[in-house]
């Protein structure tokens, strides 16, 4: 069966041996996240290896995708490693304290006291528990616990409604981002940015860092502070992609608001011809248990329904039982999702104009594989723009990107409808045909007969060249 959204897991203690990897990517892992809150370089690297090797075993290209910490506030560590919050007691995070107790807890963002004013809220591990702030003092916060709870060593905090001035890109994200680039990972993700300069940012570090490697980083902006929706056209404008953060989002904007801005953002993404990760607690109970709740099946399902490219695994692969099951169940809830689409693809160029040649080849192959009823789109590309303006349409009919380059083999794993598969460098555009509509035959996706849609670029080899659209039936001589 052919599955169009594509699985994201954060591989971490419970997915890092070749073993589960390789049952991982057999389940339909198709892009691993590296979570840089958690691990050292060294870790880091050890699981890319890992990845890659297991990923050329199972003979097809695995993308990584390096998620940077950024400037997410976190309290220091207990002389416990926990204390137990009772509603109505004072707590103090204290931004000198060293080592917490059951009165106090230290800050990793020595200026937070700086930024809060009696009347805030805090919400920390993820809004599970809620401080009302009474008074800054010197470093000190004053507040009185309105939701208790354990909280243990580096859970995470938020302002209720944004605004914390903390800067994007912190020094340890500058090493991460360089460490990322040595690894050589594909995306990189970046946490908390509220603007396109944020994100202009992270990108020219990365290409800077990446040069020596001769890599270019797709960059995913992470939607998960208040003042990030505001802005979120230029920054979708600045960036290859946005993830819908709901952990810290539901934090900052409430989380009865996040369904409705989660179908905003997939929508506004695919507009601007930008790829889309939904990510967060959508397995969440499969940290523990064999089988999702009827609510997180429905959520997976619904975000497949609202378009997004990706649906994405945290704690679920990198830390629960059963990463394993996990893929498994969410390749099949998309499957499932994917039966009940509605295409409509007229509709969508209606109000539209396609001034560039490559894309007019795109939206061409596109509409006429649709009104064909081809049983595959075949796009030879470099870059693999043309695989990305097709995908941003519904339509059921699959597209295989063809590329020599690895790079862009392996970014398209995440596009939404869109296999990758390697293409042997050719010069001349017939034996490239042919040697395309054989890969995608002997792997099975189109069989003697079949109508498929080609696109290709003459002369060949260079990124945007993409100029001719041919419709074909396998089988017959091109
Ligand atoms: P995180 O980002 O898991 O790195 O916090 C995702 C989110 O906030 O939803
Ligand atoms: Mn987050």
């Amino acid at each position: 069966m052919h599955r169009a959204t594509k699985i994201v897991a954060t591989i971490g203690p419970a997915s890092s041996t070749p073993d589960v990897l390789l049952k991982m990517i057999h389940a339909g892992l198709d892009v691993v996240r590296l979570n840089f809150s958690h691990g050292t370089a060294d870790d880091h690297r050890q699981r890319a290896e890992n990845v890659r090797a297991c990923a050329r075993q199972a003979g097809r290209e695995v993308a990584i995708m390096a998620d940077l910490q950024g400037p997410k506030i976190r309290v220091g560590k207990f002389e416990n490693g926990k204390t137990l919050l009772e509603p109505g007691q004072p707590f103090i995070l204290d931004a000198e304290c060293e080592l917490g107790n059951d009165e106090r807890v230290g800050l990793d963002y020595k200026d937070l006291p700086r930024d809060l004013k009696p009347g805030d809220v805090l919400l920390l591990n993820d809004g599970l528990i809620v401080l009302d702030v009474s008074r800054v003092i010197g470093s000190e916060i004053h507040t009185t616990v309105k939701i208790g709870g354990e909280l243990s060593n580096n859970k995470g905090i938020n302002r209720q409604g944004g605004g914390l001035t903390a800067p994007a890109l912190t020094a340890k994200d500058m090493e991460d981002i360089r460490t990322a680039m040595s690894i050589g990972v594909d995306f990189v993700a970046v946490s908390f940015p509220k603007n396109a300069t944020d994100m202009e940012m992270a990108r020219q570090l990365a290409n800077i860092a990446g040069a020596p490697f001769g890599i270019k980083p797709k960059m995913i902006a992470k939607i998960e502070r208040a003042e990030a929706i505001p802005a979120l056209q230029e920054i979708l404008d600045s960036s290859d992609g946005i993830m819908v953060a709901r952990g810290d989002l539901a934090v900052e904007v409430g989380n009865a608001a996040v369904p409705a801005l989660q179908k905003r953002m997939i929508r506004m993404a695919r507009e601007s011809n930008k790829l889309v990760i939904t990510a967060t607690q959508m397995m969440e109970s499969m940290i523990y248990a064999p089988v999702p709740t009827r609510a997180e099946v429905s959520d997976v399902a619904n975000a497949v329904l609202d378009g997004t490219d990706a649906v994405m695994l945290s704690a679920e692969s990198a830390a629960g039982k059963y990463p394993v099951q996990t893929i498994e169940a969410m390749a099949a809830i998309c499957l499932e999702a994917e039966k009940s689409e509605q295409s409509e693809l007229d509709k969508d160029f209606l109000d539209r104009t396609f001034t560039r040649i490559d894309q007019s080849i795109a939206m061409g192959a596109l509409f006429t594989a649709y009104h064909l009823g081809a049983k595959a789109i075949v796009a030879l590309t470099e870059s693999g723009s043309t695989a990305l303006w097709m995908s941003r349409h519904w339509t059921h009919v699959p597209i295989f990107a063809l590329t020599p380059r690895e790079g862009s083999e392996r970014a398209m794993s995440l596009y939404r409808n869109v296999t990758p598969l390697h293409l042997d460098t050719s010069s001349d555009r017939d034996t490239a045909l042919q040697q395309a509509i054989e890969v995608v035959v002997s792997k099975g996706y189109a069989s003697r007969g079949d109508m498929v849609v080609l696109t290709v670029g003459e002369p060949m080899g260079q990124p945007g060249g993409t100029n001719t659209l041919k419709i074909v039936r396998v089988g017959d001589v091109l």
